[in-house]
């Protein structure tokens, strides 16, 4: 049979785009549905205006701490409307750009939701469309407990177009989206108080990572409460908020962010039209090639909730693109040895296994640990300290993990990964001359395990 397209795309995110482009590029004919915004999450609500407002909110220890050196600024002075109309500028940039790398790669792109009508067919807009392949990359969306109240509250969609910054916030969560907002609030000078339902938030994180965080929030003034979970939001009659906690505290404030997690974007997607079945968490169920439970059809990126960050969905896409138009180049999307990077403030950067994974794994683990004064804060009086760790196998002597809480650390952690990835050993570490003088050089220059 004769399809109109080898490969209907179904959202334009970060995986949707790269499969849709590579495809076309090997030859395929490719169409791409987008409901909302070109780009997906990633560059409208996600990953870049979160890193852009993460910056906005860096000068304000930058003021602080000028006067060190010599600065003599006066009162500085902050406008959120200014940020966020600038941010928009930067997003609607990148929203051409987007339909640019599509356009200009030979795909058709239909704007308008799409449901999926049977194995081969997809109706956008009215329109029905026959693919000999169906991608789903929809992505997905903030989830949001249902406690009385909760429309009061608002997700990550909604905080970067707030009209004003809310003076007292309660950030509600303890994964990347919580630590990276309540870092963004509270540095942009709102009253900000988190609030994690556990002992310690970042769950999934190496320990003494998120003790040191802990440290350092509280240093700079964050409310970090734990073993603490709303009830209920009312709204009072001054249009403040009032939330009840499950201890019985009342809490007050003008905003309540909560980032709970996120489902997967199935709705309305005519997913009973097909045999596509979904995990026990309401993922799309795919094997290793990405292939759901119905041939035609594939999924990837955050709807098959592996691991929900921008750059695996990018290797997934191309693995997609590879495995069905251009064989002989297909490879397997590695997961081992992810880097990842909270933008906290202090940034998080970490890459391979925790001290606790790899006990857990049955290493004989040798820890390296150095905390120590950034160079740029002496002379200041900022208090500020960063944290690094390496977990190494005390057998074969490789590095099984790196982690890092300081400046950059995101930036740091991307070459170490390089290091990981190819099986360095600490020797190798020892033996790398390091740059000097940077933060970065005392993961070549650690030489005394602490524990083991
Ligand atoms: P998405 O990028 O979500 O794209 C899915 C697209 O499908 C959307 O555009 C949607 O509108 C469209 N769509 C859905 N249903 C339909 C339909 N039926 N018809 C047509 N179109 C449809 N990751 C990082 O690596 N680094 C970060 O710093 C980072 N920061 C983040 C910050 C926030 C606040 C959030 C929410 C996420 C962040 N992420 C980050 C995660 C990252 O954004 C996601 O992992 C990534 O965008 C997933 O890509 P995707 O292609 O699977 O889906
Ligand atoms: P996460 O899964 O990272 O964290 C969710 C948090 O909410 C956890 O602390 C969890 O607690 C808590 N939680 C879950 N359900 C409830 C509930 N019902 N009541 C109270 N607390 C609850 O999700 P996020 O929303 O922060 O982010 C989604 C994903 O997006 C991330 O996992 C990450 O993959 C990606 N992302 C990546 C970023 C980056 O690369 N810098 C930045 C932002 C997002 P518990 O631990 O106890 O389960």
């Amino acid at each position: 049979m004769a399809y109109d397209f080898d490969l209907y795309v179904i959202g334009a995110g970060s995986g949707g785009v790269r499969a849709a482009r590579f495809a076309a590029g090997f030859g395929a004919k490719v169409a791409v549905a987008e409901s909302r915004y070109l780009g997906g999450t990633c560059v409208n609500v996600g990953c870049v205006p979160k890193k852009l407002l993460v910056y906005g909110a860096h000068f304000a220890e930058d003021f602080e701490q000028s006067s060190g050196f010599g600065w003599n600024l006066g009162e500085a002075d902050f406008d959120w409307a200014t940020l966020i109309a600038n941010k928009d500028r930067e997003i609607n940039r990148l929203n051409g750009i987007y339909r640019n790398l599509l356009v200009n790669s030979g795909v058709t792109l239909h704007e308008g939701h799409a449901k999926i009508v049977d194995p081969h067919q997809v109706e956008v807009n009215g329109e029905r469309f026959t693919a000999k392949h169906i991608l789903i990359a929809t992505g997905g969306w903030p989830q949001v407990p249902e406690i009385p109240g909760r429309e009061h509250a608002i997700s990550s969609n909604e905080a970067f177009f707030l009209k004003e910054l809310p003076k007292r916030v309660l950030v509600v969560g303890g994964g990347y989206i919580a630590v990276e907002f309540a870092g963004i609030f509270h540095g942009l000078g709102a009253d900000t108080t988190l609030l994690y339902r556990g002992d310690l938030f970042l769950r999934g994180f190496d320990g003494s990572v998120r003790k040191h965080l802990q440290e350092e929030l509280t240093k700079r003034g964050m409310d970090l409460q734990f073993n603490a979970d709303i009830e209920r939001i009312e709204k009072q009659p001054d249009g403040s908020l009032k939330a009840t906690l499950k201890d019985g505290r009342v809490l007050e404030a003008d905003c309540v962010f909560y980032a709970t997690g996120r489902r997967p974007m199935l709705d309305n997607l005519g997913l009973e039209n097909t045999g596509v079945t979904l995990d026990d968490k309401g993922f799309v169920k795919v094997d290793e090639l990405f292939q759901t439970s119905e041939p035609s059809i594939l999924a990837l990126g955050d709807v098959i909730g592996r691991v929900q960050l921008t750059p695996v969905a990018l290797a997934e896409g191309m693995a997609v693109a590879r495995r069905l138009f251009k064989p002989e180049q297909y490879r397997p999307v590695d997961y081992k040895m992810i880097p990842t990077a909270v933008f906290s403030l202090p940034n998080i950067g970490t890459v391979g296994l925790t001290e606790e994974e790899a006990r857990s794994a049955g290493h004989d683990v040798v820890i390296f640990e150095s905390r120590f004064r950034p160079m740029k804060l002496t002379l200041t009086d900022c208090q500020e300290r960063t944290l690094m760790k390496l977990v190494v196998d005390g057998k074969t002597d490789k590095v099984l993990g790196c982690h890092m809480v300081g400046p950059d650390a995101g930036e740091i952690v991307q070459g170490l990964a390089i290091a990981l990835k190819a099986g360095a050993t600490k020797r190798d570490f020892d033996d790398t001359i390091g740059v000097h003088p940077t933060a970065a050089e005392e993961f070549v220059t650690m030489r005394s395990p602490v524990g083991a």
